[in-house]
């Protein structure tokens, strides 16, 4: 007889990382009584803070910066917690240095390197910290890797090294899609088009390394030195060095240039040949730091084989790893499945928040009514939170765009990426609520909730194009931007086009979910 394994939570979220910590923290706050599964003996993932040894100070040797003006997620939440910031250290000349032979250049930045990027006090950690501690005791269960998952039909079944399975009504994998790829074995196995976008999703910094030399003091600044510096020559050790400092002490941190063969290869020379470097551009006291050294490609619980394989890229999520599979009971989480700010902890929010509002949002409805008209009603008031922000999202994608010197087609850009993030969050919404699909619902393709449900748009676009220009006539960063700050009635026509093209496809599938989801429960 098969094992009855007890179900143990509303959801199990499978890594401890920046994004499995936030969904937790929101599921709990809203009441959902949810285990996380971690891997490692420690929770953060990727968010890695040492503590110097000999000056104290945390050392940030995986993310250090956020950037304000285009993650409010990141504000949002360091807020809530009461967590402190402060500004990268950027003023000051930076160093060049182009040839090994030759003394480094030195280059007046005034604009800054890092684009007003500030630090959590206290190093990254302090976030994932503080977002474990918020969690009921008991909510993590650490040193156990998924390599398993099953669906039960009303539940998923999880297997797990070191411990027995575990059962949960819905999990969210919190972590990079070639991890779940390459280690996590799926009954019934995923469809092909799936499996493939989890592969064809890099994993952001995976096979990086970073340095941080720590000093009892920034000796640097007093001599008008930023503390940032370029190493462009093809034996550069650091390829990028950066200040890192904290309090009273100094740190100077750096991404190794040298890839993860190589790095393995002078494993045992490494910091020596950061030190020597080090001392190339800042002289001789340089060399007196104390290193910490973190090389990602070496870490199973990060890099995967393809990221070891390959070189890096900047994950691009295909939309299915954005909604919910299983009939609702299985999601994809990480950064790498963010639509803004994928890559960055931004991200990691970003894609925790699409899920937990996925996974609360219907639950009233649902659970409480089972009624489909009440949960068509649930829907259009998460359509309004949605409509509500976009006009946000349509200013975030402009400053991205713009500060990545991406000047073509801005309004277009920015307007299709902010209602893209729109209907894929409503989709994801929608998953959710497959449960109250009934069979009798669908007909000749078209199901009979799709009308209502569309509704919830009605009149969206253009009010969204209302506001964005608006927002463009009276932005001065678009008055260089002529086609841009004043569109003429031809750019308008295109954009108006475009804006149609996408709420069709959008209207389609969500006609061809419910349909979808309405075969599933005929056949079942
Ligand atoms: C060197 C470096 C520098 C970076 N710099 C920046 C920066 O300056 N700013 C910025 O915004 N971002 C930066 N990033 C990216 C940032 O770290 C990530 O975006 C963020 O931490 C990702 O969080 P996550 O929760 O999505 O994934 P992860 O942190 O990777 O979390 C996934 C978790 O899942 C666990 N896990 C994996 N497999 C299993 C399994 N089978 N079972 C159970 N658990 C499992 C892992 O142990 C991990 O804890 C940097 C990253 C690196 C490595």
């Amino acid at each position: 007889m098969a094992e009855v394994v007890p179900l143990v939570r509303d959801a199990v979220i499978v890594g401890a990382g920046l994004c499995g910590l936030a969904l937790a923290h929101r599921l709990t706050e809203r009441g959902q009584r949810v285990c996380l599964l971690e891997a490692r003996e420690r929770i953060g993932g990727r968010v890695l803070t040492q503590d110097c040894a000999t000056t104290g100070q945390p050392l940030d040797l995986g993310p250090s910066w956020f950037w304000p003006e285009t993650e409010p997620h990141m504000v949002a939440l360091l807020d809530a917690l009461g967590l402190e910031s402060v500004a990268q250290h950027d003023p000051g000349d930076a160093l060049w240095l182009v040839d090994p032979n030759r003394q480094p250049e030195r280059r007046s930045e005034a604009a800054g390197v890092h684009a007003g990027a500030r630090r959590i006090a206290g190093g990254s950690a302090a976030l994932t910290e503080a977002l474990f501690k918020a969690l009921p005791e008991g909510s993590v269960i650490t040193g156990s890797a998924l390599i398993g998952l099953r669906d039960r039909g009303d539940s998923v079944e999880l297997l797990r090294s070191g411990g027995p399975s575990l059962r949960a009504r819905r999990v969210v994998l919190a972590l990079p899609p070639r991890l779940v790829q390459e280690r996590i074995a799926f009954d019934p196995p995923l469809h092909a088009a799936l499996d493939q976008a989890l592969k064809d999703t890099p994993t952001w910094m995976a096979a990086q390394a970073k340095a941080v030399a720590s000093f009892a003091a920034p000796f640097w600044r007093g001599a008008g030195h930023s503390g940032n510096a370029f190493v462009r020559h093809p034996q550069a050790v650091l390829g990028e060095v950066f200040d890192q400092s904290s309090g009273t002490s100094g740190a100077l941190g750096g991404f190794v240039a040298l890839d993860a063969a190589q790095r393995e290869h002078f494993r045992v020379g490494l910091p020596l040949l950061i030190e020597s470097q080090l001392a190339q551009l800042y002289g001789i006291e340089a060399q007196s730091g104390q290193i910490a050294l973190q090389d990602w490609a070496q870490e199973r619980w990060t890099c995967s084989e393809a990221d070891r394989a390959e070189p890096p890229a900047w994950p691009q999520a295909d939309p299915l790893l954005r909604r919910g599979h299983w009939g609702g009971r299985l999601w994809f989480g990480g950064t790498e499945t963010a639509t803004h700010g994928a890559g960055h902890m931004e991200g990691a929010l970003a894609a925790a928040e699409r899920i937990a509002r996925a996974l609360l949002a219907p639950v009233s409805a649902v659970s409480q009514t089972g009624d489909p008209a009440a949960a068509v009603a649930d829907f259009a008031t998460a359509v309004q939170r949605l409509r509500a922000l976009a006009g946000g999202r349509y200013r975030q994608q402009l400053v991205r765009l713009l500060s990545a010197q991406q000047h073509e087609q801005l309004t277009q850009r920015a307007l299709l990426a902010a209602v893209d993030q729109t209907y894929s969050e409503a989709l994801a919404l929608l998953d959710a609520f497959a449960p109250w699909v009934g069979p009798e619902h669908a007909g000749q393709g078209r199901h009979a909730l799709t009308p209502a449900l569309l509704k919830a748009f009605d009149g969206w676009n253009k009010a969204l194009l209302d506001e964005a220009l608006a927002h463009n006539g009276s932005s001065c960063a678009l008055s260089n931007f002529p086609q841009d700050h004043r569109p003429d009635a031809e750019l308008l026509r295109a954009i108006t086009r475009d804006l149609a093209a996408a709420w069709r496809e959008f209207a389609l599938e969500l006609n061809a979910r419910l349909v979808g989801a309405a075969a599933a429960q005929e056949a079942a």
